[in-house]
């Protein structure tokens, strides 16, 4: 029989201090004094450290303001917990059924932004370990909260981490799903950078992680263009002045499933302006996601294909350039990768630009880590079905050695982080945390 380490007290402390953070709005803003991300995220920081504080762990603040960490038991090796406490904005507070920064319990569940990111999971991964110090547990590692505060943008808090401190030697990050993701592809995001053009100009602009779902042409030679369009038989509208290019719009990591509406743009263009190298380029790489007619079938046995999207075209007098997203199978080679793509756009007098690079995520399946997640999840839920999963995004995992995403979403938990009306139910908040103190058990304690 397994011991169920949570308590009704657990729980209702646990929910307590949930109040506490979610009452802080933590989402990005402009710098200050030792708050490298704005006040929010600073605040959302301290306040999880006082919680650690009262729970009797030893906390320590960067002395800028990046990160945090409180620390638990004792042991040669550290089990790490990787979390954050920065979040996305509410959006329109009017949207929402409650204020977004105050947690209300309704129908069994709870409501708040950061409920499910990462606020909430944060809490029931501390209440858990709290639960088996409660239990009278000693620990064989020494476990460490790290809190940052910077994952919703660009991770500088982490990087500022493993500047200052040693690495954990293994641990999860609670800010996915059960029961687990053990490998994320290489992120490399960058431009492609070539020669202007006094023919026309433009600026199709979307994020780098989001394929096109729609892109408005401007320029000149407007009945060509739609000819063109016509031809390759892809779906557009003209108005008065414009003509507007319809796509689908999907996450970049799953960019093979939607359809491009900005490569489209530029296919059509290259017949128009076949001077311009960009949309050779565009025409040349054409509608295959995979990247495969520019770099081949570029994949591995663990994480499956390279996924290539391109989310921009801009053109001036001075320079053309497109952002692209690329997620890279965690077995190939960056560097090799790079040098072959860096090679193929030279072709068409374009230029590679890094802007970020975030390593893949790769624990095996058949490593102790992994083995003791998934049976531990199994064990407590039931679910002998939901198999560990690879994923194309993105969490702090990948900042760490020997790190896998580890909830604290169930399979059958609906997904509202980053949305209006974010929330959790009591009860998964309740599994997650009876799954997280058996982990840490038989991870830290046995
Ligand atoms: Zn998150």
């Amino acid at each position: 029989m397994m011991e169920n380490f949570i308590t009704d007290r657990i729980q209702s402390q646990a929910i307590s201090d949930l109040k506490k953070v979610i009452a802080v709005p933590s989402y990005l803003s402009e710098a200050s004094d030792k708050a490298p991300f704005g006040p929010g995220p600073k605040k959302a920081l301290e306040t999880i450290l006082s919680i650690a504080d009262d729970m009797g762990f030893k906390t320590f603040e960067d002395p800028d303001g990046y990160y945090g960490y409180a620390d638990v038991g004792q042991g040669d090796k550290t089990f790490g917990l990787v979390c954050h406490l920065d979040e996305v904005p509410a959006g329109n507070v009017d949207d929402w059924d409650s204020d977004p920064y105050h947690l209300e319990e309704r129908d069994g569940k709870l409501f708040g932004r950061g409920t499910q990111d990462d606020k909430g999971p944060t809490i029931a991964a501390m209440y858990a370990v709290k639960a088996l110090l409660d239990a009278g547990q000693k620990f064989t590692y020494q476990i460490r909260f790290i809190f940052g505060t910077d994952e919703e943008t660009l991770w500088r808090c982490l990087a500022e981490y493993n500047k200052k401190e040693r690495p954990i030697d293994l641990g999860i990050a609670p800010d996915a799903e059960f029961p687990l993701i053990y490998a994320e592809k290489g992120l490399q995001q960058a431009y492609l950078v070539g020669p202007g053009s006094d023919e026309l100009q433009m600026n199709v602009v979307d994020s780098f992680n989001a394929v096109p779902g729609q892109s408005i042409y401007r320029g000149p030679k407007q009945n060509e263009v739609l000819k063109s369009l016509e031809e390759h038989q892809f779906d557009a509208d003209q108005e008065v002045d414009q003509i507007i290019v319809k796509g689908r719009s999907v996450h970049a990591m799953n960019a093979p499933e939607g359809i491009n509406s900005t490569v489209r743009l530029g296919i059509a263009l290259a017949d128009v302006f076949p001077k311009i190298e960009a949309f050779q380029f565009l025409k040349a790489f054409g509608e295959d996601a995979n990247g495969t007619n520019l770099l081949g079938d570029v994949s591995d046995d663990v994480s499956g294909r390279l996924t290539f999207n391109i989310s921009s075209l801009q053109i001036d007098s001075k320079q053309s350039r497109l952002q692209i997203d690329l997620r890279i199978p965690v077995k190939i080679d960056h560097d090799q990768l790079i040098k072959q793509l860096k090679e193929a756009v030279q072709k068409f007098t374009l230029t590679y630009q890094d802007f970020d690079y975030l390593a893949p995520l790769y624990v095996p399946t058949d490593s102790k880590l992994v083995e003791t997640l998934l049976s531990t999840y199994r064990d407590v839920t039931g679910d002998l079905k939901s198999q560990p999963t690879i994923s194309g995004g993105a969490t702090f995992a990948r900042t760490m050695p020997n790190t896998v995403a580890f909830g604290a979403m169930l399979p059958t938990t609906p997904d509202f982080m980053h949305q209006v009306n974010e929330r959790w139910s009591i009860q998964d908040m309740n599994t997650a945390m009876k799954i997280y103190a058996e982990a840490i058990y038989r991870l830290c304690v046995k």
